[in-house]
């Protein structure tokens, strides 16, 4: 288990992490979330011990984790760390010893990946001479050829097309599956949604929204009826507990304040002609992120 107790990190005055606790236990895979300088990589960087926190705790395992621990973490970051003029294999084959890897292994394991991430040609060329998102593969790689029991992946889709984000998220499961400690950041919610066990939301280093994404969607209370059909907008928008009704191509969207207010705008709908759909659905949640990231901007 990897587990943040009050972490605080400040740059000199600047407070980049403040007061920060979370859980990440085998099998889960666990989202940082935040917009940019929220304060994401820091974190990464002190769990990794790259960086020392100026408060708090982090453990794994209850243990502190230091150099004997490295060859149990694997690390994405989020600048490219890749020695450019070295081929692939070499790159690799430096990584996976450091790791303490056998070469035999190591060879073994990037040729499955290579094949898997559709770059098996890249082998002997160098890092430089390969595409940007083919370079964000390798960095993946490098982050999981020694099958780590804690995978630390800094803004992993980085630069990768929609085909490859599928590719990396499946690895991603399946380390789920062998019960790994997953832990990725990301300042964008379309993927989180479909993979993420857990997540917190950091604004300015301070979490701002936490837990499972069933619990903070059931939290949030607000939600959104889909209709279909003709319909008095502006009877729809007086309605108590309206937000806003939008106009959608062929649908509108009413927002409400609480589900408790599904029933009045039925009320409105059910006076309406050709009625074909009245669906109620929980926002999504870029749309919880967008708010809540908003809300603590306003403040
Ligand atoms: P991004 O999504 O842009 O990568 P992030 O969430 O990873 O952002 P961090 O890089 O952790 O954010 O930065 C958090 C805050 O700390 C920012 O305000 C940043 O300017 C500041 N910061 C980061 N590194 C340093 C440093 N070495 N010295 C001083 N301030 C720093």
């Amino acid at each position: 288990m990897l587990k943040l107790e009050n972490v605080t990190k400040y740059y000199g005055n600047h407070l980049a992490v403040d007061d920060l606790s979370l859980t990440v236990r085998e099998g889960e895979i666990f989202g940082l979330l935040g917009v940019n300088g929220a304060g994401k990589t820091t974190t990464f960087r002190m769990i990794i011990g790259l960086l020392e926190q100026t408060k708090g705790q982090i453990t794994l395992d209850d243990k502190p984790i230091n150099y004997d621990l490295t060859d149990q973490i694997g690390f994405l970051t989020e600048e490219r760390s890749l020695l450019t003029k070295l081929t692939v294999k070499e790159q690799m084959i430096m990584y996976g010893t450091l790791k303490g890897m056998k070469e035999k292994d190591i060879l073994e394991k990037l040729d499955y990946y290579l094949n898997r991430f559709h770059i098996s040609e890249y082998k002997n060329r160098k890092i430089k001479e390969l595409s940007k998102g083919n370079q964000q593969k390798i960095q993946f790689i490098s982050a999981i050829i020694n099958d780590p029991k804690l995978l630390i992946l800094d803004e992993p889709f980085t630069g990768l097309d929609p085909i490859n984000v599928e590719e990396f998220v499946k690895v991603m499961k399946e380390f789920k599956e062998k019960n790994r400690i997953i832990i990725f950041s990301s300042h964008r919610m379309e993927h989180v949604e479909m993979f993420c066990d857990n997540l917190v939301v950091l604004v300015k280093g301070k979490s701002v929204l936490k837990g499972s994404i069933k619990q903070i969607k059931k939290d949030y209370r607000k939600k959104n009826i889909h209709i279909i059909g003709d319909v008095d907008e502006e009877k729809l928008k007086s309605v108590k507990g309206v937000l806003e009704v939008v106009d959608n191509a062929n649908e509108i969207i009413v927002k409400i304040e609480d589900e408790k207010y599904i029933n009045d705008v039925f009320e409105i709908v059910k006076k309406g002609q050709n009625i074909i759909k009245f669906m109620v659905e929980d926002p999504s949640l870029n749309e919880i992120f967008l708010s809540k990231v908003g809300a603590y901007y306003e403040e």
